[in-house]
């Protein structure tokens, strides 16, 4: 018997009715009101048709109405599609497409994105704007003081999928990957052991939770545990500061570019941080000037890896081993494993680099309506190719050199562009860094490097060369350096390399 995710919010009504769930804004939410509004979305869900395994997708900020309808979903058995806001129309519309979303509720501010993508995507033909909406047509918040909640009883199996969440789309077309009961149960259970959450935890919600590294890893265990969030709709990086000290913090998630931005504010050195006991930073490599401005503070990274695909997160490194694994992602999950493969598919030695393979209860079942993709997906004994390479060092340690599809063979030589980038960002100047592979006559491929700079700044081929030469082999320094005045990037940050390797490689 497993009630899946959608039964946490019934148990915590039962144990923690009048604790505090939510801070938004000025107002709080308890869990006893986050569980009955749930009950509410659910009662209005079925009486727009949605059942067990229909797909209803949300696009919207954080706010408690976020979790209401994720929860609403998944407790009646429905697919929760988050979208991300950041999306134009036409990559809107392949998500309600692709994932045949039955409803979409999304925030006033997006109307005229989803008027675009609705036309194209037919299959959506319900949709609910939050707040209060109009009197020619109700929002979300009428709808809900007028639904009429009834019990429910819905068998689940972990296997069940309780949503589906799209990949970035780094390498390609963005996938809609199944996240199923179980794999949420698991994500939440694996970060709660190795991020010790404690119900007393006050966590400072700055990522979206349309990504699924703020559900799975802050809003899944922080409700599992009981704790509190302060939702933020935005990140603004002041005012990040103001509500650490203001609500006494003490777990924060984020991506290098967040940490980055609240230790350049003004308010840095002012602000009180000694609640933040737990600070996670993933998605891609710390620099080390990051790293170092929070050391400064007394303050430790927890770094982590993973992906969409894990739920997402697979390794964890503990905070008191920042300094002696220096670079390292941490170890796997406690409930999830981690190997290296070489290029035959067998088990790497320590210390060689292959691609990552992952196996656990938080590994996702399979791309929807992607046969050809899920199957290249796993190896014949299940584990998830990941597509990164990387390596364990003798103590079980992760690594990751880059992307498989990013690396460049140069005369022979294996280059990992994450190596070469983590230097360049040390150059003075440096912004933004990402190396990519040139075709090459002689070589095959040679590296260039794509960069972004301060105004002003005095970096070209020469002084980046000369930085780098004697700190790396000679075959990875870059044989071309490109300023640009922004680095094409996904929805969530990430380099599109592809764009690069298209603008540049030919
Ligand atoms: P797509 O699969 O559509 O090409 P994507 O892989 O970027 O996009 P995500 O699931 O959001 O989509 O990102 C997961 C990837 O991010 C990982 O496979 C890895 O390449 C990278 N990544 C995650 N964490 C880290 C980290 N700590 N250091 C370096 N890279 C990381
Ligand atoms: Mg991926």
């Amino acid at each position: 018997h497993h009630p899946g995710i959608g039964a946490w919010m019934a148990k915590r009504r039962l144990k923690s009715a009048d604790k505090t769930a939510l801070v938004h804004g000025e107002s709080t939410v308890t869990y006893g009101q986050l569980a009955d509004g749930a009950d509410r979305v659910s009662a209005l869900l079925r009486q727009h048709g949605v059942g067990k395994g229909d797909a209803v997708a949300y696009l919207g900020e954080n706010s408690p109405e976020f979790l209401q309808v994720m929860f609403g979903a998944v407790q009646l058995g429905a697919v929760f599609v988050p979208v991300n806001t950041r999306l134009a129309p036409p990559e809107i519309a392949h998500v309600l497409t692709d994932s045949a979303a039955r409803l979409l509720i999304h925030d006033p501010e997006f109307g005229e994105r989803v008027a675009d993508a609705v036309g194209p995507a037919a299959a959506t033909a319900q949709v609910i704007v939050t707040g209060e909406g109009t009197a020619h047509r109700p929002g979300l918040d009428q709808l809900l003081r007028t639904a009429i909640v009834q019990r429910l009883d819905v068998a689940l199996s972990p296997d069940d999928p309780a949503a589906i969440v799209y990949t970035s789309g780094t390498t390609g077309k963005a996938k809609g990957a199944v996240l199923t009961h179980g794999n949420l149960t698991w994500v939440a259970l694996n970060c709660i052991v190795d991020y010790d959450v404690v119900s007393t935890d006050v966590a400072l919600m700055i990522s979206p939770l349309f990504h699924v590294a703020s559900l799975g890893m802050g809003a899944l265990p922080i409700i599992l545990k009981g704790a509190t969030m302060v939702l933020e709709k935005g990140f603004e990086p002041g005012r990040a500061l103001a509500q650490i000290q203001r609500h006494g913090v003490t777990m924060l998630s984020g991506v290098p570019t967040t940490y980055q931005l609240m230790a350049d504010h003004p308010d840095w050195a002012t602000t009180d941080l000694s609640t933040l006991t737990k600070l996670t930073c993933g998605g891609s490599a710390v620099p080390v000037r990051i790293l170092n401005a929070y050391e400064e503070r007394g303050l430790s990274f927890s770094q982590g890896y993973g992906m969409t695909e894990a739920a997402p997160s697979a390794t964890a490194l503990p905070p008191a081993m920042t300094r002696r694994k220096q670079g390292s992602v941490g170890l796997p999950h406690f409930f999830t494993e981690v190997r290296i493969a070489d290029s035959t598919g067998a088990a790497a030695p320590a210390g060689t680099i292959g691609e990552i393979e992952i196996a656990g209860p938080n590994i996702f079942p399979g791309y929807h309506g992607l046969p050809a993709e899920t199957a290249a997906a796993f190896t014949a004994d299940g584990w998830y190719r990941s597509g990164d390479l990387g390596y364990l060092d003798a103590d079980g340690y992760l690594y990751i050199s880059g992307r498989l599809k990013d690396m460049i063979i140069s005369g022979g030589e294996n280059i990992y562009p994450p190596e070469v980038e983590r230097l360049l960002n040390e150059v003075d100047g440096v912004t933004g860094a990402a190396v990519i592979g040139v075709p090459d006559a002689r070589w095959g491929e040679v590296p260039w490097a794509i960069l972004t700079v301060r105004e002003g700044a005095a970096v070209d081929t020469d002084t980046v060369r000369e930085f780098l030469d004697g700190r790396i082999a000679r075959y990875k320094l870059p044989k071309n350096v490109v300023i640009v005045d922004e680095l094409p990037r996904t929805a969530s940050g990430k380099v599109r390399k592809t764009d690069l390797r298209a603008r540049f490689g030919a």
